[in-house]
C-alpha cells in the first residue's frame, strides 16, 4: 500500500490518495470536481523518510509535498520500479 500524489485536473492543487483508489472518481477537496484517480502509476520512496509513494508519469519532474513527513520531494522521471495496482510486492515495505 502507498499513497498516490497527483494533480486534480481542474484546478492543479496536489492531491494524496491510497493508490487503492486507483481508478476511482473521487471529490477534488479544493474545487470538488470530480477527479479520475489515474490507474498506472510509478512507484517511488521518500528521499526524507523512504515512505512509498506513487505518481503517475505525467507529474514526473514536479514538486509535491511527502503525506508522511511533509518534505518537498521530485517525482522521479525514471522510477527504478513500476507499481502493478493490484499487486503487491517485496518493494511494498
Ligand atoms: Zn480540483
Ligand atoms: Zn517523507
Amino acid at each position: 500500500m502507498a499513497d498516490m500524489l497527483f494533480k486534480c485536473p481542474h484546478c492543479a492543487r496536489h492531491l494524496v490518495v491510497e493508490d487503492s483508489a486507483a481508478g476511482e472518481t473521487l471529490e477534488c477537496l479544493a474545487c470538488r470536481q470530480p477527479v479520475l484517480v489515474p490507474k498506472s502509476a510509478n512507484a517511488f520512496k521518500c528521499p526524507s523518510c523512504a515512505y512509498d509513494l506513487s505518481a503517475p508519469t505525467k507529474v514526473a519532474g514536479k514538486f509535491f509535498h511527502c503525506p508522511n513527513c511533509g518534505s518537498s520531494l521530485i517525482v522521479p522521471a525514471t522510477p527504478t520500479m513500476r507499481l502493478p495496482v493490484n499487486s503487491f510486492g517485496d518493494w511494498a515495505r
